[in-house]
């Protein structure tokens, strides 16, 4: 196993949602739209079999849909990490 093929695992900082993916991204998208500067993120992509998404059992998720409305940006009901 190659050292980017270790498995990621993060939390939202309250610990309510976890998600785990297979390995380290291949690229990161520094995206400067309006949003993406607003959440400081950055991205990485995965084909969506790939992510292991864990919640606690009294995990709220909420979603921001804009634009063209084919992207949502998810984030933890109670601590709003994205
Ligand atoms: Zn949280």
């Amino acid at each position: 196993m190659a050292a980017n093929d270790t498995p990621l695992r993060s939390s939202c900082h309250c610990g309510a949602i976890t998600i785990t993916v297979p390995r380290v991204p291949e690229e990161i998208n520094l995206c400067q739209c309006t949003i993406c500067r607003r959440y400081g993120v950055a991205w990485g992509y995965y084909v969506a079999k790939e992510v292991k998404v864990e919640t606690k059992p009294d995990a709220v998720t909420k979603k921001y849909l804009w634009g063209d409305r084919d992207h949502s940006f998810n984030f933890c009901g109670n601590c709003g990490c994205v």
